[in-house]
Formats: structure tokens, sequence, C-alpha cells
């Protein structure tokens, strides 16, 4: 089963895009160049799991699976070519003791200096999947889950420095990129 993907923006912030739509893909750039927002909506494992076997706590932005793990949401931040830039909303699979600070801290002024080290729990298209390797998420803003800064993984580490394409990019995701009307304020207002 595919990764269920929205737009929904998991920060106080919310951007709506107001641009004029781009001529090659018909996707309009956030405001003022914010970036647009994709979001994987669970971990992909739970999609592997037989729903009857499923025991979760919390949701989001805290889940944990029964036998499985610690998942926290964060961003993925990747520049885009032309005005673009998207956060992806993914979710790091985090040690528990990490996931208990980081739900005790998450309202806190402490939150400002959580550090998480994890692994990415969402391929994210239209790169394959990374190597397992370990990821850093620190605060960058009181009102947003922790942005993803660094990795263990070069890989990774080279997709978030370099400038991409911005149709090649958000190709896997146009339709819901494109789609009127934008989500309801209920969805939209996933703040952290
Ligand atoms: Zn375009």
């Amino acid at each position: 089963m595919a990764a269920k993907v929205t737009r929904s923006r998991r920060s106080k912030a919310g951007g709506r895009p107001a641009g004029l739509p781009c001529a090659c893909c018909g996707i309009a750039p956030g405001v003022g160049g914010k970036p647009l927002s994709v979001t994987f909506e669970q971990p992909d494992v739970v999609n592997e799991i037989h729903p009857e076997l499923l025991d979760t706590w919390g949701g989001d932005p805290f889940l944990a699976i029964k036998s499985v793990g610690f998942f926290v949401r964060v961003v993925l931040p990747i520049k885009l070519s032309d005005g673009f830039a998207v956060d992806f909303g993914t979710w790091l699979e985090v040690p528990s003791e990490d996931f208990r600070s980081a739900w005790q801290t998450w309202n806190m002024p402490e939150y400002k200096d959580l550090v998480l080290e994890g692994y990415l729990a969402n391929v994210i298209a239209p790169w394959p999947e990374f190597p397992h390797a370990l990821v850093k998420a620190t605060v960058r803003d009181l009102d947003e889950v922790p942005v993803v800064t660094s990795s263990g993984s070069g890989d990774l580490m080279a997709v978030m420095m370099v400038e991409w394409p911005h149709a090649r990019i958000l190709a896997p995701y146009a339709e819901i990129l494109r789609a009127e009307p934008m989500p309801s304020p209920a969805e939209d207002s996933g703040s952290k």
C-alpha cells in the first residue's frame, strides 16, 4: 500500500500558496519562498503490519507501535529550483528514552534544546530508500516540529545540500499540490 501523504503543515505558521502556478508543472510556489508542505501521515511500517496486529499508542506527533518502535514527527527540508522549496513531514524512529524526553519537553522552553537521533521512517519519492543511517533532528523554531539537520548517510546529506529541479521532485505529489480547495482549517491546523 502506498504511503498516505497530505499537504497539511505541522506548524502554527501554515503557509498557503498564493503565487501563480508555475508554467512548467502547474504548482504554485509558497508565498515569499515559504516551503511547500508534503506530509507522510504515518511511518511506512504501519502499512506493513496487519491491522489486527497493530497496537499503537499516541498518534501525531508521537507514535509508539508495540513490538516495533517509537516515532516522532520531523521535517526534512529540501531546496528546489525557481523559488520553490519543500518540507517533507516525515518520522524518525528514535530510542524510547528520546521519545520520552521529546514528549516531556515538547511544550516547554527546553524544547529548543531537543536533539533527536534516529532513523527515517518513510521512503520519500523520488529518492530510493536511504541507507539505514542515523539522522539528527534539531529545533529550528519553537512552533515547529524538529528539523532534520544532519545524517550519517552521505546520500541523505547530499540530498539536503543540493538544489533540486522542482518539477522532478514535486512530480510524485503534483496531484495534491495542485489540488483545490486547500485543506480545511481543521486539517491544516496541525501545530506541533
Ligand atoms: Zn514548475
